[in-house]
């Protein structure tokens, strides 16, 4: 099947034996992304923990 990329428009040809075609077609609304992107958002999703946006630091827990 093709699938177009929700955030850049790209249609790709996937294949439909592949697992995660399967499971795309599942779900209600196809959203699809594709390899560039998701490497792009979980560059950005990594670089958050790193950044240490994950933990907040020293947020007054004396007054708990
Ligand atoms: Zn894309």
């Amino acid at each position: 099947m093709r699938a177009k990329c929700l955030l850049c428009d790209r249609i790709d040809r996937l294949s439909d034996d592949d697992p995660f075609t399967k499971k795309l077609k599942n779900r209600p609304i196809h959203t699809y992304t594709c390899p560039d992107c998701y490497d792009r958002i979980e560059k950005r999703t990594k670089e958050r923990r790193a950044n240490g946006h994950y933990h907040v630091p020293h947020r007054q827990e004396n007054n708990l």
